[in-house]
C-alpha cells in the first residue's frame, strides 16, 4: 500500500489550511508503524487519507493497481473503490470508539462480517477470547467501561481479518493499564498484517513500534525503521487483492431499525400523533374543499341502488314540469338517446278491498316513454307501433306485474289487458326492474328507503313509445298532464295567494271513488307543504271552508300535505269551485268541498299553453350524469341533502383551501424538525455504518423501515377514528335533526380519501428523511463522525 503525493487542503472560513503537504509513503504488508508528531501535525489528516474516510484534495491511496479514490483525470472513468476498500481492507479502530449503540457487545463486533457477507460466525469467539472481553460478550455498549469499549473496537476491526487495521489514538482515552493491554494486542496483531498506530506517546512508539514516521507541518520529518524483518513489499499479493462492497441483511436492517425506535421514544410519539391527527383532520378539511356533488352523489345512488334521476323544470321554487319546447331544448342538450320523457298518470289496479301495502303501490303513478332503446325487457316487445295496431299496446314493468298480483291475485302476462281510464291495453312486453333488491332490505334505513321512492318511479310505470303517449292522451280519462300555474285572488271568494304547483287537466269522465266530474271540465291543483302552514291557515279561514267543511286542524295534523281540485264546467273562463281536497298519497280518499276561485282567461290560455311538458329521467351510467347533476333541478328526495352538504361547502370552500395549505405547511414543518432533531442524534451512527463502507440508500432503510412501520399505524388508525369514531361522535352528539343527519351522510360518502392524505404525509415525511441523510452522506465519514 502507498501514498503518492497526497495534498489535503482544509478550507476554514478565514483560512486555506494545509494539513498534508505532498506525502508519499508506503508501507509493508505486516508490522507496528506509528506515526508521531505534535498535535496539529497533520497525523489524524493522514489516517483519514489511509482509511478512506476522507477524500484528499489531491494525490493517491494505491492498494496494488487500484487507486481508492478513483482517477481525478476529468476524463478518466472514475471507478471508485472507495467503498469497497473501507469495507473489506481496511480495520478502523477511533480514540473514542465509535461503537453503534443500536446493538449489543457481540452484534457490534459481528457486524463487519456480516458486511462482508460472511456467514461463518466462529471466528467471533476466537477474538473475543483474544481481547478478554468474553464476560461482557452480550452486554449493551452503553454499559461497559473505556477499556472495555477499546477492546470491543479492536474486536470489531480484528473479525475483519483485513489486510490493515489503521488506529487513530487508540490509547487516548484509556488509563496506563488498560493502554498497555490495547498496545499488547496490536503488537500482537501486527504479527501478520499491517498495524498502522497514531499516537503523540513517543514511549510507546519506541517500546512497541516497527518503524516510526514523524510528521511535521504535514510532511515527513524523520522516518525510522527499528525492525527490518517487517519490511516486506509483496506487489503481487496486493494486486490480487479484492475489495468487497459491504452487503446488509434485511435482518440487519431491522435490527438497527429495532434499536433506533427503542432510543427514539420523543420521535415515536410526535411522529404517531401527527400520523393520527393530520389524516384525520386533513381528511374533513379535504370533505369541505373537494366535495363534488356529482360522484358523491353517485356514489349514494350505487351503494344505496337508486338508479335513476328525476329531472323537472323549476319555477318559483317549485317543481314544476318542461313545458314542450324546454323539453326539446333538453334533448338538444343531452342527447335523446339519454332521456326517458316522464308523465304523470293514474292507473288504479285494485279496487280496493285489500289492505294497502307498504312495498306495492295500488297506483300506477307514471308514464315513461322511451327514447333510449335501452329499456331491457323481461320478455316480449316493446309497444313500437302502437297507432298501426287495432288494440292499442303498452308495456309494465315486473314490479308492476307483482303489485296486480298483490292486489288482485291474479298474474298479468303477456296478451293480457290493462284498462287505463276507459281503455283496454294490450300488454306486450314485460319490463325488468331491480325491484327484488329492496324486497329484503332495510327500508328502516332512511338513505335505503329514498332510493326505494325514487325507484318507484320507474318501478311503478307504465312504457310506450311517442305514439303510444299520443293515442293514450287522446282516449284516456286518466292520463294527467301538468303545467305551473298561478291563481290569482280574485272574485268574491278567490283563493288568496294560491301559487300552485300543478295544474292537471281530466278530459273525461271520473270513475267510481272519485268524486263525479262534469265532461271537459278542468281543475287547478295545489299542493301544500308542511313549511306553508301560514298558507294554509288563511286558505281555510277565508275561502275554502265556510260553510262547507268539517275539515278542522287535526285533519291537517294527520295529513299535512294535500291536494284540492278545481273544477268548471266552463272553458272560456275557468271559475269554479276548489272542489276536492283530499291526501295527496290517496286520491281515493275526499275530505271536503271547497270555494269558488275564479281565473281570468289570459291565464288560462298561458296555462293550456304549458300543458305540454314533462320531466325526465336518465339512468346513472348515463354520460350526462355530472352535467345534470350540477346544472339541473333535480327531484329526487335524496338530492336535497346531497345539495344542502354542496351548498355548505362550496361556501366554505376556499377557507378549506387555506386550512389545508396550512396544514401542509405545518406537517412540512413538523417532519423537518423532528427528522432534523432525529438525525442529529442519529449523525454519528451514520457516519460510522459510512466508514464501514457502507453506502447511502442501506444507510437510510432503517430510518424509512421505522417511518413505514408509523406510518401503516398511522393509517390504520386513523381509518378507525375516520370510519368509526369520527361519524360517531358527530351523528350522536354533533348533529341531532334527521336533516343534519342525512346531510352528514353525503359529507361522509366524499370524506373518505384518507388514504391518499397518508400518502402526501408519509411522501413529506421520507422525502424529508431521504433528503436528510443524503444531505448528511454528502460529507465523508469523518467530517460526519466528527460533526464537522
Ligand atoms: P493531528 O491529528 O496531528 O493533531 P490533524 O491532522 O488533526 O492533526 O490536523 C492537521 C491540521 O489540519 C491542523 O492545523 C488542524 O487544525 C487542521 N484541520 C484538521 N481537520 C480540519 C478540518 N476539518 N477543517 C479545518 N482544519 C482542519
Ligand atoms: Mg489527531
Amino acid at each position: 500500500m502507498k501514498i503518492k503525493n497526497l495534498t489535503k487542503i482544509y478550507k476554514t472560513e478565514y483560512e486555506l489550511v494545509k494539513a498534508l503537504n505532498d506525502m508519499t509513503l508506503e508501507f509493508p504488508q505486516k508490522g507496528l508503524v506509528f506515526i508521531v508528531g505534535v498535535s496539529g501535525s497533520g497525523k489524524s489528516t493522514l489516517m483519514n487519507m489511509l482509511s478512506g474516510v476522507d477524500t484528499p484534495t489531491s494525490g493517491e491511496v494505491i492498494v496494488g493497481d487500484k487507486s481508492v479514490f478513483g482517477e481525478k483525470s476529468l476524463f478518466a472513468e472514475n471507478k471508485k473503490e472507495l467503498f469497497g476498500y473501507r469495507n473489506s481492507y481496511v480495520g478502523l479502530i477511533f480514540q473514542d470508539y465509535n461503537l453503534i449503540e443500536d446493538i449489543n457487545v457481540y452484534d457490534n463486533i459481528k457486524l463487519p462480517l456480516e458486511f462482508l457477507g460472511i456467514e461463518d460466525y466462529s471466528i467471533i469467539d476466537e477474538v473475543i477470547r483474544k481481547v478478554d472481553i468474553e464476560e461482557i460478550k452480550y452486554s449493551k455498549v452503553t454499559e461497559i467501561s473505556s477499556g472495555q469499549m477499546q477492546r470491543v473496537a479492536i474486536a470489531r476491526a480484528l473479525v475483519k481479518d483485513s489486510a490493515m487495521i489503521l488506529a487513530d489514538e487508540p490509547t487516548g482515552n484509556l488509563d496506563s493499564k488498560n493502554t498497555k493491554i490495547v498496545m499488547d494486542l496490536l503488537k500482537e496483531i501486527s504479527k501478520d498484517r499491517l498495524v498502522i498506530v497514531i499516537t503523540h506517546d513517543d514511549d510507546a512508539a519506541h517500546e512497541y513500534g516497527d518503524r516510526i514516521i514523524a510528521i511535521e507541518d504535514g510532511t515527513i520529518l524523520e522516518d525510522t525503521l527499528k525492525n527490518e524483518e517487517i519490511n516486506v513489499f509483496d506487489k503481487e499479493l496486493e494486486k490480487s487483492t479484492d475489495f468487497v462492497k459491504p452487503k446488509v441483511s434485511f435482518l440487519q436492517q431491522l435490527k438497527f431499525t429495532k434499536g433506533f425506535m427503542r432510543n427514539s421514544i420523543v420521535r415515536s410519539i410526535s411522529i404517531f400523533i401527527m400520523l393520527i391527527l393530520i389524516p384525520v383532520i386533513g381528511n374533513i378539511l379535504c370533505g369541505y374543499a373537494f366535495f363534488d356533488i356529482s360522484t358523491s352523489y353517485y356514489d349514494y345512488q350505487q351503494e344505496y341502488g337508486s338508479k335513476y334521476v328525476k329531472v323537472s323544470n323549476v319555477k318559483n321554487g317549485h317543481d314544476v314540469c318542461f313545458s314542450s319546447e324546454e323539453y326539446m331544448e333538453k334533448i338538444d342538450l343531452y342527447g335523446e338517446e339519454n332521456l326517458y320523457e316522464l308523465y304523470f298518470t293514474y292507473i288504479p289496479i285494485t279496487n280496493g278491498d285489500l289492505e294497502e301495502s307498504d312495498f306495492y303501490e295500488p297506483v300506477i303513478k307514471n308514464m315513461i316513454i322511451d327514447n333510449t332503446n335501452k329499456v331491457e325487457l323481461v320478455e316480449g316487445s316493446f309497444p313500437n307501433e302502437i297507432l298501426s295496431k287495432d288494440v292499442p299496446q303498452i308495456a309494465v314493468t315486473d314490479y308492476v306485474i307483482e303489485s296486480y298480483k298483490y292486489y288482485n291475485g291474479y298474474i298479468l302476462g303477456i296478451g293480457d289487458t290493462l284498462s287505463i281510464g276507459l281503455n283496454d291495453y294490450e300488454i306486450v312486453g314485460i319490463v325488468k326492474t331491480n325491484y327484488k333488491d329492496f324486497i329484503n332490505a332495510d327500508l328502516s334505513n332512511q338513505l335505503t328507503r329514498l332510493a326505494f321512492e325514487e325507484n318507484l318511479t320507474y318501478f311503478n310505470a307504465v312504457y310506450t313509445s311517442f305514439s303510444g303517449y299520443q293515442y293514450i292522451k287522446k282516449n284516456s280519462a286518466y292520463f294527467v298532464e301538468e303545467a305551473n300555474y298561478t291563481v290569482y285572488p280574485e272574485g268574491p271568494n278567490a283563493v288568496p295567494y294560491v301559487n300552485t304547483d300543478y295544474v292537471l287537466i281530466r278530459n273525461a269522465d271520473g270513475k267510481a271513488g272519485i268524486p263525479t266530474y262534469k265532461k271537459g271540465c278542468y281543475g287547478v291543483v295545489t299542493s301544500f307543504n308542511d313549511d306553508k302552514l301560514s298558507y294554509r291557515h288563511a286558505l281555510i279561514s277565508k275561502t275554502l271552508w265556510e260553510g262547507f267543511m268539517e275539515m278542522n286542524e287535526d285533519m291537517l295534523k294527520i295529513h299535512p300535505s294535500f291536494t284540492c281540485v278545481l273544477t268548471s264546467s266552463n272553458k272560456s273562463n275557468v271559475s269554479g269551485y276548489i272542489a276536492y281536497v283530499y291526501d295527496d298519497s290517496d286520491l281515493l280518499n275526499v275530505y271536503g268541498v271547497a270555494g269558488e276561485v275564479v281565473v281570468r282567461q289570459r291565464q288560462y290560455e298561458s296555462f293550456l299553453s304549458k300543458t305540454e311538458g314533462s320531466r325526465f329521467l336518465f339512468d346513472i351510467d348515463s354520460s350526462i350524469y355530472k352535467d345534470v347533476i350540477e346544472n339541473e333541478h333535480i327531484v329526487n328526495e335524496s338530492f336535497k341533502y346531497a345539495k344542502a352538504t354542496w351548498d355548505k361547502c362550496e361556501g366554505s370552500k376556499f377557507v378549506m383551501y387555506e386550512f389545508l395549505i396550512t396544514l401542509i405547511v405545518i406537517m412540512a414543518i413538523f417532519a423537518y424538525i423532528i427528522n432534523s432533531m432525529t438525525l442529529n442524534i442519529e449523525k454519528k451512527k451514520i457516519g460510522i455504518k459510512y466508514s464501514f463502507g457502507i453506502s447511502k440508500f442501506p444507510i437510510i432503510i432503517p430510518y424509512l423501515l421505522e417511518t413505514i412501520l408509523y406510518i401503516i399505524t398511522g393509517i390504520v388508525l386513523s381509518l378507525v377514528i375516520v370510519k368509526y369514531i369520527y361519524p360517531f361522535v358527530v351523528t350522536n352528539f354533533i348533529y341531532t335533526s334527521m336533516q343534519e343527519l342525512l346531510e352528514y351522510e353525503f359529507f361522509y360518502i366524499a370524506n373518505m380519501n384518507i388514504l391518499q392524505w397518508d400518502l402526501i404525509i408519509y411522501a413529506i415525511m421520507s422525502i424529508s428523511l431521504v433528503a436528510m441523510i443524503l444531505t448528511i452522506c454528502r460529507k465523508s465519514p469523518i467530517e460526519i463522525i466528527k460533526d464537522l
